[in-house]
């Protein structure tokens, strides 16, 4: 389901996921098809993670990584979620067909 919420939004960021919502920035952005298959890609990986592990997972992997990087925006970038969210947000079929814990694999690379 998708909501829009216009200041709910933190600088250049236009959408997120909360399961079982995607939440938008904008009414125009729901014709965004590869941003809202990229959130669709996220409410899969909190689905097979009950939810809230899926956030701690996802705070502690940003924080590590912006201590490891020095760098906010590319920690969150390479975050393994949004890896696998960002490398396959334009195939329409991926939330249908990639395997449960598909992110695993780009926690390295
Ligand atoms: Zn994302």
């Amino acid at each position: 389901m998708i909501l829009v919420f216009k200041h709910f939004f933190y600088k250049n960021y236009v959408g997120l996921s909360l399961w079982p919502f995607i939440i938008l920035k904008e009414d125009a952005l729901k014709a965004d098809e590869v941003l809202i298959n990229h959130e669709r890609i996220h409410l899969k990986q909190q689905r097979e993670l009950l939810i809230l592990p899926f956030y701690l997972w996802y705070v502690a992997e940003w924080l590590f990584r912006t201590i490891l990087y020095l760098d906010s925006y590319r920690a969150y970038q390479n975050i393994s979620f949004e890896r696998e969210a960002y490398a396959n947000e334009k195939d329409m079929h991926y939330p249908s067909k990639r395997k449960t814990f598909g992110f695993l694999q780009y926690l390295t690379r």
